[in-house]
């Protein structure tokens, strides 16, 4: 973690929909400063091409959804700078697929034979051409640092890389033996035959201390961490923007992403690939409970579809009140960490949070100032359950679409329970002294 993450993680405000035991403070919290981590309470949008409007004004249907930033789209320098004047930070999006204008290949990565390279499913693609920039070729450095630099000059803030994994994951499919990685591997004395998983692992990380040393230090980088994987080389970035599916909604796995997410000093937003309204609602809920957030579920990347991909555009309507009361509460969000949580084979300090009977998944969290915010998410809504938090508070509110409503649980003995009503998919209160 660096000096400019830690600092981030310091001026952090709230988190997200939980019940809580807190003062009080219900006035939004400012906007973030653009070179921040993104806040807990910040929901994403991707208007993934930029000025496409096949769909609708992408800024118009971004409000819909309460979104207040842009991630990952591939507009030119005119759509960024069109994002910050309607009013969102923007980050712009960098892929190995960028190339030329003029159809030059010859900054592609190679394959053994000299082939050049792309992606199992990207095969049909740019008309077939949708190969992959070799990250130790100096055209193709110099190709996306230009990119990254005219996004950076147009209003971008932070940059988004698809298929960060590169050169190291395309060693799968038969990369990088282009002149270039050649070379390199020579003057390191490195073997490719035998050592080209290593050698390309350090390239990917070459590459983007590279681009870094080429922007404005306080850009930040985001990568397609699909899955929701830190593992090597994605530790390399600021925060994750992942592409995850629809079985990994499930509230052990993204528990025990999201409190090691939050150890590490990170941050992680979640694209969901499911046409599912019930689904992408649960996983909004589990996912703004455990820290992180969501790019609203339009435009979303479903499956390759041969020349290009399968996408899913949400109405509105399905999640504006879900979305809504996390905007709302912002200051329920922010600056609130991990404290106890239980549920479907998840246990983390049960000292401080039981529960009367099964429930997907309760998060405690908890601010710097002593404020307590407890989430439950219950998909099933089979019945009422008591959620009991270690407390002397006597005094809670929950979380609703306007002014939070007063709710008084019961005190014994240190704890204070609260009756969860059976007929939402997720509550948010915040417990009072
Ligand atoms: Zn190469």
């Amino acid at each position: 973690m660096d000096s400019r993450t830690k600092t981030t993680i310091n001026r952090r405000l709230f988190t997200s929909g939980v019940i809580g035991l807190a003062a009080t403070s219900s006035a939004p919290a400012a906007s973030q400063p653009a070179n921040l981590l993104p806040a807990r309470s910040d929901i994403s949008f991707s208007p993934r091409m930029g000025a496409d409007n096949r769909h609708g004004d992408p800024f118009e249907i971004a409000k819909t959804f309460h979104a207040n930033r842009i991630d990952w789209t591939y507009g030119d320098a005119a759509f960024i700078a069109e994002c910050v004047a309607r009013g969102f930070a923007v980050g712009a999006a960098l892929s190995p697929t960028m190339s030329r204008p003029d159809g030059d290949i010859s900054d592609r990565m190679r394959d053994k034979s000299g082939q050049p390279v792309t992606a199992p499913w990207m095969k049909g693609w740019q008309g077939g051409r949708a190969y992959w920039g070799c990250f130790n070729n100096p055209d193709f450095r110099s190709l996306i640092l230009g990119r990254a630099r005219a996004a950076v000059a147009a209003g971008a803030t932070r940059l988004q890389f698809d298929d960060a994994a590169g050169n190291y994951g395309a060693v799968a499919w038969g990369a990088c033996w282009c002149a270039a990685c050649r070379a390199k591997a020579a003057a390191q004395g490195v073997d490719l035959e035998t050592g080209m998983k290593r050698f390309q692992l350090a390239s990917v990380r070459d590459f983007f201390q590279g681009l870094r040393d080429g922007l404005p230090a306080n850009i930040l980088l985001s990568s397609n961490n699909g899955a929701i994987d830190w593992n090597p080389p994605y530790d390399l970035f600021d925060f994750g923007v992942a592409e995850m599916d629809e079985a990994q909604v499930n509230p052990q796995y993204l528990f025990n992403k999201f409190a090691a997410i939050e150890s590490a000093g990170k941050f992680q937003f979640v694209t969901l690939r499911s046409e599912s309204v019930d689904l992408n609602r649960r996983a909004i809920a589990m996912i703004y409970a455990l820290g992180g957030g969501v790019i609203a579920p339009w435009d979303v990347f479903l499956r390759p579809n041969g020349a290009g991909s399968d996408r899913f555009y949400g109405a509105p309507e399905d999640y504006a009140d879900q979305l809504g009361v996390i905007r709302q509460n912002a200051t329920w969000f922010d600056d609130f960490t991990l404290e106890a949580a239980l549920g479907t084979g998840v246990s983390r300090r049960p000292d401080l949070l039981q529960a009367s009977g099964p429930v997907d998944l309760a998060v405690l969290r908890r601010a710097p100032d002593g404020r307590l915010v407890l989430h439950v998410v219950n998909a099933s809504k089979a019945a009422k359950v008591e959620i009991s938090v270690k407390t002397v508070a006597t005094q809670a509110q929950f979380a609703a679409t306007g002014a939070p409503i007063p709710y008084n649980g019961r005190s014994a003995d240190g704890w204070h329970t609260l009756s969860i009503p059976p007929d939402r998919i997720w509550n948010m209160a915040l417990v009072k002294q």
